[in-house]
C-alpha cells in the first residue's frame, strides 16, 4: 500500500464504505437504536458519506448515520480524509504540513486531536493485548521516557511498557504504582528470559 493506491482504492463513497467494512471499521448490519428493527443498507445523497442506515419498520423509517458507534462517529472530515490520515499517521508522515497538503486539512488543532485520539487507540489494543516480548539477544527498552511518551495517569493507573525496536513490538500494562515490587514481576511476566533489558541512557539494568 502507498497513498497512490489508496488514493485509488478509495474512488468513490460505495469503495469506502466497502474498504472499511472489510477491516471491520463500519459494521456490515446495524439494528435501529430506537425500535431493534434490522436496518437498510441505503443510498443518501443527502449526507457526505453518501449512504445510511434505514430502519426497515414502516411507523419508524428512522434513519442511521453509517458512522453511527463506529470509530469516525464524532468527526466532521469525510471517511476517505480519515483514512489518508491514519495512513500518514501509521507511516510516521502525519506532519502537519503533510496532512495539510494530502488531506486538505487546515486546522492545527483537528490534525493534533486526530494523532492524540489514534494514538490513545493504539495503546488502548496494546494494554488489552499484551505479549511477551525479548529473548536470548534481544535488547528491549524500559525507561522513564515511556511513561513520559505516554502520559498516562488514568484513574490513578500508571501505564508501564517495554519495546524491542528490532521486533517493533512492545506491551503496556496499568500499574497502581511504579515501585520495584510493581513491576519485577511484570518485567518477569511479559519480558521473556535472556533478554539485555536497557534503560533511557542505554545501561543495561537487568540480564
Ligand atoms: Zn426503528
Amino acid at each position: 500500500m502507498n497513498l497512490g493506491l489508496l488514493e485509488t482504492t478509495l474512488h468513490s463513497t460505495e469503495a469506502v464504505v466497502e474498504f472499511c467494512q472489510e477491516r471491520k471499521l463500519i459494521p456490515t448490519s446495524v439494528a435501529c437504536p430506537k425500535c431493534q428493527t434490522q436496518c437498510e443498507f441505503k443510498k443518501r445523497d443527502q449526507v457526505k458519506d453518501g449512504f445510511a442506515w434505514r430502519c426497515r419498520n414502516t411507523r419508524s423509517r428512522k434513519w442511521i448515520s453509517l458512522r453511527h458507534r463506529t470509530f469516525f462517529m464524532a468527526s466532521m472530515l469525510t471517511i476517505k480524509v480519515i483514512l489518508k490520515l491514519i495512513y500518514l499517521w501509521a507511516f510516521e508522515l502525519a506532519t502537519e504540513k503533510n496532512v495539510r497538503r494530502e488531506c486538505g486539512i487546515s486546522s492545527s488543532h483537528t490534525i493534533t486531536d486526530w494523532k492524540n485520539f489514534l494514538r490513545d487507540v493504539c495503546l488502548d489494543y496494546l494494554r488489552r493485548h499484551p505479549r511477551q516480548i525479548g529473548g536470548p539477544g534481544h535488547t528491549v527498552e524500559i525507561d522513564e521516557s515511556v511513561f513520559n511518551r505516554c502520559k498516562h495517569n488514568v484513574g490513578g493507573l500508571w501505564v508501564f511498557g517495554s519495546y524491542d525496536p528490532a521486533e517493533k513490538e512492545g506491551f503496556l500494562v496499568t500499574v497502581p504504582n511504579r515501585n520495584a515490587e510493581t513491576l519485577l514481576p511484570i518485567i518477569k511476566k511479559y519480558i521473556l528470559p535472556g533478554t539485555t533489558v536497557v534503560s533511557t541512557v542505554g545501561e543495561p539494568i537487568t540480564e
